[in-house]
């Protein structure tokens, strides 16, 4: 995919040679500069403002040694990560990552698309990512508390309710953010809506938990809506079976659709009765077992030991909500071919860029992560406004809040797409719609970074 525009290639190609080692990073750049071309041609003006230099440096990229005695008392050192991309918008917001996989180049490609899908939520929130190379498999309860509990003892300095506030992300869910939270709490003295993705009982917003999960599904139903369809009887594939792939389970039964397959990083399960939400939830939250034990529990379920092939399962719609590049352009023609009408991304930038392109050549409605995934970081904004009256909501009232901003978010990408000349391209309308409030604010603000 090549960048036409002059300006945003220059901006590219020295992006591209300083930071030559950030594939996931120069991935997520290339697909934003590529559907800004039309902002560019209309509004040449901004070359002069060095608007996308700035966006594509982050205002502050945190490195730090995270050290924790295991169990046995040996002592682990970690990498600790906190990028701070933008501020143009709000206090900067995304969450933490602590995956074997966590880089730099995966923390600033996540803090960058926070950035827009932040904006698209419509609440003042900037974006920011963070996280650990730290791998949660296979430690305990008490390693588990004493790694948050130093990555914590770093990254307090660095964080506050108005100037960046984390959440959860793949690997940190409840249990990490409340060892996390009472640690900042013991140090700072300060009881506050620092972290989202609280306990109830902390100030947590009720349906945080199904956010993502609840808001991915009500962005596609409006998404299918465009074609006079809708969730009804519908065959739908999720890939994961983490926070997002279970709530969005959840929400697609309730809708009236059968969740046929869904996996984890090890394989995967079909079941033509429909994958009962609740087992994978006790499976993967309670007993944090592979998702494998799933025909242990209901043995009409088949297990498939190749977690790539899930997207040979014969469906209508296709949710990704596991991780960055599963959806390769193999998988996106076996959709294809197997009658899928829709694909949208429950987890940040899923689909290849190859494979996003044929998706959308051959007709296939898709939803980009941007938009159709910002439930939970919208629900993150309703617990910070929560926080900061002091005055929590019921889980109806959040729910409706959440039904009506990715209502919303799909009318407004759908628009700007329409607007630059691209009807039906989502990416673009995303990218657009996301950038234009950030951009604006950035103008508004001077040059001060
Ligand atoms: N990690 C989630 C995301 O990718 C949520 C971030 C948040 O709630 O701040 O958007």
């Amino acid at each position: 995919m090549a960048i036409k525009n002059a300006y945003l290639n220059n901006v590219y190609q020295d992006l591209a040679g300083r930071y030559a080692d950030q594939k996931e990073f120069l991935q997520a750049v290339q697909e934003v500069l590529t559907s800004l071309e039309p902002v560019f041609e209309r509004r040449p003006e901004l070359e002069e403002m060095g608007i996308i230099e700035r966006l594509v440096e982050p205002e502050r990229s945190l490195l730090f040694r995270v050290s924790w005695v295991d169990d046995r008392g040996k002592i682990q050192v970690n990498r600790g990560y906190r990028v701070q991309f933008s501020t143009s918008i709000g206090p900067s917001k995304g969450g933490l990552r602590f995956h074997p996989s966590v880089n730099l180049s995966v923390i600033k490609f996540l803090g960058f698309e926070q950035i827009f899908k932040n904006s698209l939520t419509g609440l003042p929130m900037g974006g920011g990512k963070g996280g650990s190379d730290f791998d949660p498999k296979g430690k305990s309860n008490n390693e588990i508390m004493r790694f948050c509990q130093s990555f914590m003892i770093e990254l307090q300095r660095h964080i506050g309710p108005d100037t960046d506030v984390p959440a959860g992300d793949m690997g940190v869910g409840s249990r990490e953010i409340g060892y996390m939270f009472g640690q900042y709490k013991r140090i700072r003295n300060e009881f506050s809506g620092v972290l989202t993705g609280k306990d109830p009982s902390s100030g947590g917003s009720l349906a945080r938990p199904e956010a993502t999960g609840f808001g991915l599904c009500y962005f596609t139903q409006e998404m299918l809506q465009e074609r006079n369809t809708s969730f009804q009887g519908k065959r739908v594939v999720i890939s994961g079976s983490g926070n997002v792939a279970t709530y969005a389970n959840q929400k697609a039964t309730q809708l009236g659709a059968k969740v046929v397959a869904m996996s984890d990083s090890n394989g995967y399960i079909v079941d033509e009765n429909g994958i009962d939400y609740r087992t994978i939830q006790l499976i993967k939250e309670v007993k944090r077992e592979r998702i494998k034990t799933y025909v242990d529990y209901v043995p009409t379920a088949k297990y498939v030991e190749d977690p790539r092939g899930i997207w040979t399962v014969p469906c209508d719609i296709a949710l990704p909500c596991a991780t960055q590049n599963e959806l390769p352009i193999e998988g996106a023609r076996a959709l294809k071919e197997n009658g899928c009408i829709a694909v949208a991304e429950g987890a940040n930038m899923p689909t290849t860029l190859e494979a996003t392109k044929y998706l959308q050549d051959n007709g296939i409605l898709f939803g980009p992560a941007k938009a159709a995934n910002a439930g939970g970081v919208a629900v993150s904004g309703l617990e910070m406004s929560q926080n900061s009256m002091r005055m929590p909501w019921s889980f109806e009232e959040v729910d409706e809040h959440l039904k009506k901003i990715m209502v919303n978010i799909y009318h407004n990408i759908d628009k700007a797409a329409k607007d630059y000349g691209a009807p039906g391209n989502l990416v673009m309308g995303a990218n657009i719609a996301g950038f234009e409030k950030v951009c604006q604010a950035m103008i508004w603000q001077g040059v001060s970074f």
